[in-house]
């Protein structure tokens, strides 16, 4: 959806087609009557919106979740399901990994990036034992069992795997490595089940669900204080009133092309949005409207995955000059980061007949010959580049060692096995998935804060529709999106249920 700019003349800003801008809230005195009403009101029935919705619910106050779709869930319940939790959950004892709160703190505040949000990381890292339990209290259940391969995601029913880069270098040099991926009991994917659950403890507890609600602007008053939302529903106009607050939850904006363009043109490369279309960046709009400031919003996940299977690791990523520029086990996300740093954006996966798998996502295949000089002549890469680096990988991997790049010795093994082939993870030529990172500035309340850094009053927000916790495509796990949604999404239906109802002037 493109948002075209409001006249600064206008009193009840529209876009061509008569909607609602929500750069530019309603102010309360606009508004002949308010059509409906509750404690808190949340927008988006998502992951972040459902348990804001349950914890909101259960500190007694009135909710209603207005959801642009016809049914909730969102990308959340498109999702793997993968949840980060550690510090020595019940699942990392059972299956023999010792894991602390300190250790989990150094690794996510380390997989943040370069703007960590310490005060958030360690509240997610103190908090996620409770988290763990909370998800067992509405009904999610995890088998007691690790999956060892290098995967995006497990096809079994297994729960616990490393889902990040807790085991690779440089990060296994900051925190003792302990796998935190949880995925609930399934085969396959298990954010249709997470959402499942979550949205029917949710209205079981009495929250109000309203879908085909798509909502437009917030509605502030005189004091600028976030007092209600004005929506369409099914085609009608309606503003619900908002007693104690209102909630963000409406996820990100990868489906809106000129917000990527806009603020994070990285993401231009991205063939395979990660997203629903509720995705189009209208929370942030939002929350910008009624005074929230954003950061991060250049942040994106850029995802290269080209395992499993897993051999594949075995093999080495070169760019256009024939050199390796990461160490091949890292998480995929790391290494789709670090191939769009390389000139062109080109990169191959150089295996030889012993590492050679067909990658499950679809990359192609660009060249195979019988000796690793044809291939670099192949490829059209510098003359005896590809040849020197495979001949100093073999070397030093016969040895099991990694000196450049300290590769897992599991996937170190000379390549030497002919004939020789190259998978092309060239950014517009293989398959890359991506989300946005950035979005509204929080405290680890949920509270939307300014670009000053003063508290939106009346306006919380939480999941992609935020900048959370993971910040850097380079350090991000597999989990940390949902684990985050729903731990600061809980928080935020505590702080907006906690918020002192008053009559606020509404001039
Ligand atoms: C295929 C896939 C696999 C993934 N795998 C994982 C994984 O294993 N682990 C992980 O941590 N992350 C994963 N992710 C990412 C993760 O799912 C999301 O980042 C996260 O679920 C976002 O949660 P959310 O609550 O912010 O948004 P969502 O769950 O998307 O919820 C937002 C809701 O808001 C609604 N909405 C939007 N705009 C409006 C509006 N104007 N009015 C009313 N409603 C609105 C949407 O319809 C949607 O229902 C995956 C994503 C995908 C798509």
């Amino acid at each position: 959806m493109v948002h075209p700019r409001v006249a600064s003349t206008e009193t009840q800003p529209h876009d061509g087609e008569g909607e609602l801008l929500p750069t530019r809230p309603l102010r309360a005195t606009e508004i002949e009557r308010f059509d409906d009403e509750a404690d808190v009101v949340i927008v988006g029935f998502g992951g972040a919106g459902a348990s804001a919705a349950i914890e909101a619910c259960g500190a007694g106050a009135r909710v209603l979740v207005l959801e642009r779709g016809s049914e909730g869930g969102g990308s959340t319940a498109q999702s793997g399901g993968i949840l980060y939790f550690g510090g020595g959950t019940p699942i990392q004892r059972a299956c023999g990994f010792d894991d602390s709160v300190e250790e989990m703190f150094k690794y996510v505040l380390a997989a943040s990036g370069p703007n960590p949000d310490e005060a958030k990381v360690r509240a997610f890292c103190e908090g996620s034992l409770e988290h763990f339990a909370w998800f067992l209290e509405q009904g999610v259940e995890f088998k007691p069992s690790f999956y060892a391969k290098k995967t995006t995601e497990p096809p079994t029913d297994d729960c616990l795997l490393y889902s990040g880069n807790e085991d690779c270098w440089p990060f296994n040099l900051v925190a003792r490595p302990a796998p935190r991926g949880h995925k609930p009991k399934t085969t396959g994917s298990a954010g249709g089940l997470i959402m499942k659950r979550l949205m029917a403890r949710a209205t079981a507890l009495g929250a109000r669900v309203m879908e085909n609600a798509r909502a437009q602007t917030l509605v502030v008053d005189a004091d600028g204080r976030v007092v209600g939302v004005a929506a369409r529903v099914l085609g009608e106009r309606r503003v619900v009133r908002a007693h104690k607050g209102v909630i963000l939850t409406a996820g990100g904006f990868i489906m809106n092309p000129r917000m990527v363009a806009q603020h994070a043109p990285k993401l231009l490369a991205v063939n395979i949005q990660i997203g629903n279309p509720g995705d189009d960046g209208a929370g942030i709009l939002m929350g910008v409207g009624a005074g929230g400031g954003t950061i991060c919003m250049g942040e994106g996940f850029v995802s290269m995955p080209f395992y499993p299977p897993s051999k594949l690791v075995n093999g080495i990523i070169v760019n256009e000059q024939g050199q390796r520029f990461v160490n091949e086990d890292a998480y995929h996300g790391r290494t789709g980061d670090f191939i769009l740093r390389q000139s062109g954006g080109r990169a191959y996966l150089i295996v030889d007949n012993n590492s050679y798998g067909r990658p499950i996502s679809g990359m192609q295949l660009k060249a195979a010959e019988e000796t690793v000089a044809e291939l670099e002549g192949a490829l059209g890469l510098p003359a005896g580049s590809l040849t020197h680096t495979v001949d100093f990988y073999n070397r030093h991997a016969a040895a099991g060692a990694d000196p450049l790049f300290h590769k897992k010795r599991d996937y170190l093994a000379p390549l030497s096995e002919p004939p020789f082939a190259a998978i092309d993870l060239s950014i517009d030529k293989a398959v890359v998935p991506g989300f946005t990172m950035g979005g509204l500035d929080t405290l680890p309340t949920g509270e939307v804060v300014s670009a000053a850094g003063t508290v939106v009053k009346g306006l919380y927000a939480a999941g992609r529709t935020t900048a959370g916790i993971p910040r850097s495509a380079g350090g991000y796990s597999s989990g940390l999106s949902i684990g985050c949604a729903t731990f600061f999404g809980r928080r935020a239906g505590r702080a907006a249920a906690a918020t002192t109802t008053e009559r606020h002037g509404e001039g």
